[in-house]
Parts: structure tokens; C-alpha cells; sequence
């Protein structure tokens, strides 16, 4: 068996927890019933493990169960928060106000938007990564009807002022989403005191199932009203139709679960893991941090290196190690990452980038493996380099 390298792309995705796995297996088995049949035990049984996952989820983030809408993921949550409220309220305004370092799925339904006419705000980063909150302030008008500024960046790991964008937020009477696809189970969400009127929420990234998802949305003080994106049975009062997915709900909150009951010793290890990779990596001259030191993800450790081609540089790390690159995620293109862009970063600096993405299951070995062969890589890249050049 051919060796594999060593997963350190935990903010693309994440390995399934077996204890998740676990928790899931008797929904795909005997408990395989339609949640929304009400005539028969298959039915009920399934809409009480629903019901179950609900109200975990809820309590995560200190919700209620009726303010929990499941969708496929971060992405379906996204666009039905974002274009759920534009469609609902375009009569009150139709001015909405987002961040130039939102995924992808956040942005692309702002400039659809913008082509039906609405006007989008998109607020530049310090070099820190971090929103300008007096600039925040400046562009809220009176047409404004939403802001959405996400939770932690899934680049840099960048975690935003949550509680005191809602607190600004609220005192304008203005809707606030966050994509908390980053953040969920690892730093604390809570709704009521950090004023977030819609929490877009995956299971993929916290060793949960693939195609599962939920949007927070507030029913009172002030309540919310989507427009709902996708029509049919009217499940999920109306906002999101179609057969809930029993097995994916159950392992989402199972995976909810453990990583409320971890987050503090998880962060532990994480932060422990990255703190050695950073020490050993740093010795390098040339290679810089992206994003505040210390507003961020525990598992998040994003540096550009100067004086390395970054595809030769990712070519030379991927027998040892599964990492992101500074391109654009989607590989359909290879623009710069748009993310470090914003952050003032060159186009050159932006591609010789790397993500690395720690998580539950990395190890202190791994992580010296992995240092140990990024710094001869680029050590053997510049002396290359040198030699093409003389
Ligand atoms: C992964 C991710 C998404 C997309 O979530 P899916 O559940 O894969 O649709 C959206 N936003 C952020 C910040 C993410 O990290």
C-alpha cells in the first residue's frame, strides 16, 4: 500500500468521526422511514430523531428548534438567506453590504443580485483580515437591508467582530446573516447575544456528513421573512422543500455534539499543533502569516513564501501532505486567491501561498513531518532558483 499523505485540509473538508458514522448507520438501515409520513411507525421514528437533531442544533448555537431551516450546506443556506431576504423586503430597500473575503457562496449571490438591480456594498479588509467597524457604520444606509459578514475565514481563518456587528446592526434595524460554515463547534455562536438574525451551518467541516446543512432564522425580535428559493411539499414551514435527509440531520448533530463537548480541549491540541508547525516553518526567512495572530481559528495556519513559484512549491509538498494552495479554490480557474489579494498581497506572493488546515485527528508527528518537508522544499526551490537565475 502506497503511503498517503497527510490531511491538512480541514477547511475544504473534514474525515467523517466514526462516532458520527455510528450515529447515522440505523437511519440508513431499519429507521430508513420519511419524516413527514404520519401514518406509520417509519414516519415517526424518523421525525423524532429530527426532531432530536433539531433542538441539539438549536441549543449550539442558542436558538429555538423552529428557528432551524436544513438545507444541503453552507452554500443553500447562504443563498436562501441572502437572496430569501433581498426578494422579501427589495420594497423596504434594496441595498445589501458584504466583505470582499466572503466564500464564494456568499459573494456570487450578492452580484446576482446586483444584476436584478440591487446595489451591494463590498467593505475592503485591513491587512489583518479583519472589517473596519467605523467603515461598517459609514455605508449603512437607509435602504440597507442587510449585512452579511462571515463568522471565520476559510482562507485565513480570520474571525470577524460578531457581537459588535450585530450590535450595530440592530441598533439600525438592519438584518445581519453570518456564514458560520468556518466557525460552527469551534468558537462559541450565540445568537441572542451576538444579535444574528440568520447563521448559515454545515456539517462537513466539524467530522459531520457531506450534503447536510442548516440556516438559523430568527422567528421574534425582530422575526425574519424569507422568500423561499426552492418550492414544493413546503417543508420546513414553507422556507426549504424537499425529504428531510434523516441519516445526514442525525450525523450533523451528533457531530455538533462532540464538538461542543471537545471545543475547549480541541482548541487545546490544535493550537498546540499549530504554534509547532509556525516555530519550526518561521525559521525560514521570507515567509509571512496571513491574517490577525490571534483572531483566528485555532486550526488555521495560512503563510506566503517569498522567492518560491507557488505551483512548484505545492507540486513539491503534495507527496508528503494534502494542503490548499493560494489559487482560487475552485480549480476550474487559477486566478490569485481573492481573499489574499484583499489583504494587499501581489499576485506572485498571493499563488506561493499554503493553507494548511489542522484538525481533531493530526498528530504531533505528522505536524513534525510536515515542517520538517516544507522547509527543505522551499530550502531546494530558492537553491534551484539561484541556479536558473546565475
Ligand atoms: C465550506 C464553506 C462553505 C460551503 O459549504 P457547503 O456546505 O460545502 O456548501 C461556505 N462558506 C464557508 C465559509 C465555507 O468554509
Amino acid at each position: 500500500m502506497s503511503i498517503r499523505p497527510i490531511y491538512l485540509d480541514c477547511h475544504a473538508t473534514t474525515p467523517v468521526d466514526e462516532r458520527v458514522i455510528n450515529a447515522m448507520l440505523p437511519y440508513l438501515k431499519e429507521h430508513f422511514g420519511n419524516p413527514a409520513s404520519i401514518n406509520h411507525m417509519y414516519g415517526w421514528e424518523a421525525e423524532a430523531a429530527v426532531k432530536k437533531s433539531r433542538e441539539i442544533l438549536a441549543n449550539s448555537i442558542n436558538a429555538t428548534p423552529e428557528e432551524i431551516v436544513f438545507t444541503s450546506g453552507a452554500t443553500e443556506a447562504n443563498n436562501l438567506a441572502i437572496k430569501g431576504v433581498a426578494e422579501a423586503y427589495f420594497q423596504k430597500g434594496q441595498h445589501i453590504i458584504t466583505v470582499v473575503t466572503e466564500h464564494n457562496a456568499v459573494i456570487d449571490p450578492c452580484k446576482y443580485l446586483q444584476t436584478l438591480g440591487f446595489e451591494i456594498t463590498f467593505l475592503p479588509v485591513q491587512t489583518d483580515g479583519l472589517i473596519n467597524l467605523n467603515e461598517l457604520e459609514k455605508s449603512l444606509r437607509p435602504d440597507t437591508i442587510l449585512v452579511s459578514v462571515m463568522a471565520a475565514n476559510n482562507e485565513i481563518g480570520v474571525l470577524q467582530p460578531l457581537a459588535e456587528i450585530g450590535e450595530i446592526c440592530r441598533e439600525r434595524n438592519v438584518f445581519l446573516h453570518t456564514d458560520a460554515a468556518q466557525a460552527i463547534g469551534k468558537i462559541p455562536l450565540d445568537v441572542q447575544g451576538m444579535k444574528i438574525d440568520m447563521m448559515s451551518l454545515t456539517a462537513h467541516k466539524i467530522y459531520g456528513p457531506k450534503g447536510i446543512g442548516a440556516l438559523y432564522v430568527r422567528r421574534r425580535h425582530p422575526r425574519v421573512q424569507l422568500a423561499a428559493q426552492q418550492h414544493g411539499g413546503g417543508h420546513e414551514r414553507g422556507m426549504r422543500s424537499g425529504t428531510l435527509a434523516t441519516a445526514q440531520i442525525v450525523g450533523f448533530a451528533k457531530a455538533t455534539e462532540i464538538a461542543l463537548e471537545s471545543q475547549e480541549s480541541e482548541n487545546q491540541h490544535l493550537t498546540l499543533l499549530r504554534e509547532r508547525l509556525w516555530k519550526q516553518i518561521s525559521q525560514l526567512e521570507g515567509i509571512y502569516l496571513n491574517g490577525h495572530p490571534t483572531q483566528r481559528l485555532t486550526g488555521n495556519l495560512n503563510v506566503s513564501v517569498e522567492g518560491v513559484d507557488g505551483a512548484a512549491l505545492l507540486l513539491g509538498l503534495q507527496s508528503v501532505m494534502a494542503v490548499s494552495s493560494g489559487a482560487a479554490c475552485s480549480s476550474a480557474t487559477t486566478a490569485p486567491s481573492h481573499v489574499l489579494t484583499a489583504l494587499g498581497h501581489s499576485e506572485k506572493l498571493a499563488y506561493a501561498t499554503v493553507r494548511f488546515g489542522i484538525g481533531r485527528f493530526n498528530t504531533i508527528e505528522e505536524i513534525d513531518r510536515v515542517g520538517e518537508h516544507f522547509v527543505s522544499t522551499v530550502h531546494s526551490l530558492r537553491k534551484q532558483g539561484l541556479k536558473v537565475r546565475s
